[in-house]
């Protein structure tokens, strides 16, 4: 069984010296300073987090890629092969706030996910529904559209991060069971359409906290966390990684 993977979601928060002295408290910290946890920050700090992790086995992550393949005229993009230039192992791709406030849909996912692919980078897809359509039963309905994209991709190369809008930032955490039936859904929705045998690795989102953190990862369908506002604190990280 490979081990749990804890993504930190830094969403776009830091600065030189908060990011300096965040990742100073990590690196003295034998719980989030190991294989299997990874940061992800904003653009603008990629590489001071390279330099940072440069001993370090824990691994540096962006929050978006371009959806153009190659580079070139596209003001304002960063592409997958930069991120990987820069160090990066993992990219998040359609975040929920990404999707609501910058309008990302599948077409433009999809392009994304082959981009990351192809860079060598390890995209962590990111699924969920809001409050309203939890409450009108259409959850796994939205959540199989939003994984119409991965038939394309090979089950043992993309990564699922399951984060219920209604969670993320709220305080408000699915239900242990709710967590395990949408995780169960996702992977059985990856084995019938991807090519592969494995089923792909699904995170759970949304409000993860130090106290929350081994309950959630302790079911078998959770095969780790994506962590927005407890990645910012290093003691609620820290106990977030010893969960995993
Ligand atoms: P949260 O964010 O942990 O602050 O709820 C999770 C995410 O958006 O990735």
């Amino acid at each position: 069984m490979t081990a749990k993977l804890v993504v930190g979601n830094w969403k776009m928060n830091g600065s030189l010296a908060s990011n300096r002295k965040l990742v100073k408290g990590m690196l003295e910290d034998r719980r989030i300073n190991r294989p299997g946890v990874a940061l992800a920050s904003p653009y603008v700090y990629l590489l001071q987090l390279a330099d940072l992790l440069q001993l370090s086995p824990m691994d540096l992550g962006a929050q978006d890629v371009s959806q153009f393949g190659r580079d070139g005229a596209f003001t304002g993009e960063v592409s997958a092969s930069m991120l990987a230039n820069v160090g990066c192992r993992y990219v998040l791709i359609g975040h929920s706030e990404r999707r609501q406030y910058l309008a990302e849909a599948n077409e433009v996912l999809s392009k994304k996910m082959e981009n990351a692919l192809a860079a060598r980078l390890a995209p962590v897809l990111c699924v969920g529904e809001t409050l309203a359509q939890r409450e009108a039963g259409e959850h796994l309905d939205v959540i199989r559209h939003q994984l119409d994209i991965v038939a394309d991709f090979p089950s043992e190369q993309v990564i699922v991060a399951y984060e219920p809008v209604w969670a993320i930032g709220t305080g408000k955490v699915a239900s242990l069971a709710q967590i395990a039936e949408m995780h169960e859904c996702i992977k059985a929705t990856g084995l019938q359409r991807q090519s592969g045998s494995a089923s792909m690795r699904v995170l759970y989102g949304g409000s993860v906290k130090a106290d929350n953190a081994e309950a959630i990862l302790s079911i078998s369908s959770v095969d780790g966390a994506l962590v927005g506002g407890a990645s910012l604190d290093v003691d609620s990280f820290g106990m977030i990684c010893q969960a995993a």
